[in-house]
């Protein structure tokens, strides 16, 4: 990742105390080329450079940051401001429903994300219907009659006349786009998302098609939908959708695959419309609104710890979290028992995998992707019956558990008496570095944790 890319070029620059014309001139030549590695158009590429030289030469001055930090922090603040800070927010038209116009490539994601939209709405408490006006393919509208089901949202499905199956074409089209608007404002639908058919390239008919349902319907959002891992070619068929019909906003599906994220600097940059939203899997709810600064950190290896943090704001026991700073600073009172709840607590966050991957891969979590892959979810499992094996007594007082009671702990949890030692072997490591944390030499524990 781009990131990795900066990190190794950022070595040179590591031992040096400022950041001079030359390894300015090093390090804009590493990020020129991670920024086209990671598909980013060169046009983009090449402002962005700009930007960041210019900022880099203005931030020579010496900072409490080194200078491969201040380039990193430099580069990422830029990312971020090309996307912009817009959130997922709608336009209404003044009369119901507004309509949201659904445009991209065959197989892009719009029939999919056209239902995890109608999904997110009714979630914010809208009454969204879904119409296809896909006459070419009789599968393509059986596809959006699917998802509306599984996420029991309303459905214009309307009727193609003989002649319309014998000779599909924008009249058809036009015609249910009409009936639907009609059929959602008497069923009393606010939005009405329009899934329209789409082209392997793009084609004049396809576009003309799209010109026409923009006249007629008057769509408060048009969204561009881009298969995230085409790359290059997203930024193409967005620049040609764009030109015709202003698109209000983008969503950038497949984000689950490895896509490298650079379309979307380049999208925004290309059509100057806001990336609304990362599709994120195939279900309804694999969906999220967009975060600039959450994807220039992916993109740039930092991982996603805003994610990670919100997820562990929910899921922790504030109160508790506390109550067990507070006891494990303190040493000695940091007992077995306590061990167990922070285990309990750290799984409710998900799989120890899914959170490992959030953390950044580079400073001190480096090589911690290679850790991901070795993880065993077992080994959690296994502590935890461990300590439920253990008398109360025992859990409050490590020290009582001798040679006999870890044979009979063993047994009790289906370990062996080696899982035992090993797991009150790590208990004394994590009491022992707590400690020392907490006896006056907090900071510099911490540091030497992280080193
Ligand atoms: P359309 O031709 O633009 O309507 O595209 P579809 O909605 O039919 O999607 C094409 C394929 O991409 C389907 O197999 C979808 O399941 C898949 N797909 C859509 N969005 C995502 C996504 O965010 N992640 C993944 N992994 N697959 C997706
Ligand atoms: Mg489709």
């Amino acid at each position: 990742n781009l990131s990795d890319k900066l990190q190794r070029s950022f070595k040179t620059l590591r031992g040096q105390g400022t950041i001079s014309d030359e390894n300015i001139s090093d390090a804009i030549r590493e990020i020129r080329l991670a920024l086209l590695e990671s598909d980013v158009n060169l046009t983009v590429v090449n402002e962005l450079v700009e930007h960041i030289r210019t900022r880099a030469i203005g931030e020579k001055v010496a900072t409490a940051l080194s200078p491969s930090e201040q380039i990193v922090k430099i580069v990422h603040d830029e990312l971020v401001n090309l996307l912009g800070r817009d959130t997922a927010r709608f336009q209404k038209s003044s009369q119901p429903p507004s309509v949201i116009l659904m445009a991209g490539l065959q197989g892009s994601g719009k029939t999919t994300t056209s239902g995890k939209l109608a999904q997110w709405l009714k979630k914010a408490g809208h009454r969204p219907m879904l119409v296809s006006v896909d006459v070419y393919r009789p599968a393509a509208r059986e596809q959006l009659a699917i998802v509306a089901r599984s996420i029991s949202a309303q459905l214009y499905e309307g009727k193609l006349t003989d002649s319309d199956i014998a000779k599909p074409g924008t009249e058809a089209v036009l015609r249910l786009a009409r009936e639907a608007r009609k059929d959602a404002a008497n069923f009393g639908c606010d939005m009405l998302i329009v899934d329209t058919a789409g082209r392997n390239q793009i084609d004049a008919a396809l576009m003309q098609e799209m010109a026409e349902l923009k006249k007629l319907l008057n769509p408060s959002e048009i969204l561009f939908v881009a298969d995230a891992m085409t790359g290059q070619d997203a930024v193409n068929s967005a620049k040609a959708f764009n030109d015709l019909l202003t698109i209000t906003g983008a969503i950038l599906t497949k984000m689950d695959g490895d896509a490298r994220g650079g379309a979307a600097l380049s999208i925004r940059h290309v059509t100057g419309a806001p990336i609304k939203f990362l599709g994120t899997g195939e279900k309804p709810d694999a969906f999220e609104p967009f975060h600039p600064d959450r994807i220039v950190s992916r993109i740039m290896g930092h991982g996603d710890i805003a994610t990670l943090l919100e997820r562990a704001e929910s899921t922790l026991d504030r109160g508790k979290a506390e109550q067990f700073a507070k006891k494990a600073l303190s040493g000695d009172g940091f007992t077995l028992d306590d061990f167990r709840d922070q285990l309990r607590q750290i799984k409710k966050m998900g799989s120890m995998k899914s959170i490992l991957k959030m953390l950044p891969s580079v400073g001190p979590f480096a090589g911690m992707q290679q850790a991901v892959e070795n993880v065993d979810e077992g080994q959690f499992t296994r502590v935890e019956s461990i300590i439920n094996s253990m008398t109360q007594k025992e859990r409050l007082d490590h020290e009582i558990i001798n040679g006999n009671r870890r044979k009979r702990i063993a047994k009790g949890s289906g370990t062996t008496v080696q899982d035992v030692n090993n797991l009150l072997r790590q208990y004394a490591q994590m009491r022992k570095m707590f400690k020392s944390m907490g006896g006056g030499g907090g900071i510099k524990a911490q540091q030497r944790m992280m080193s």
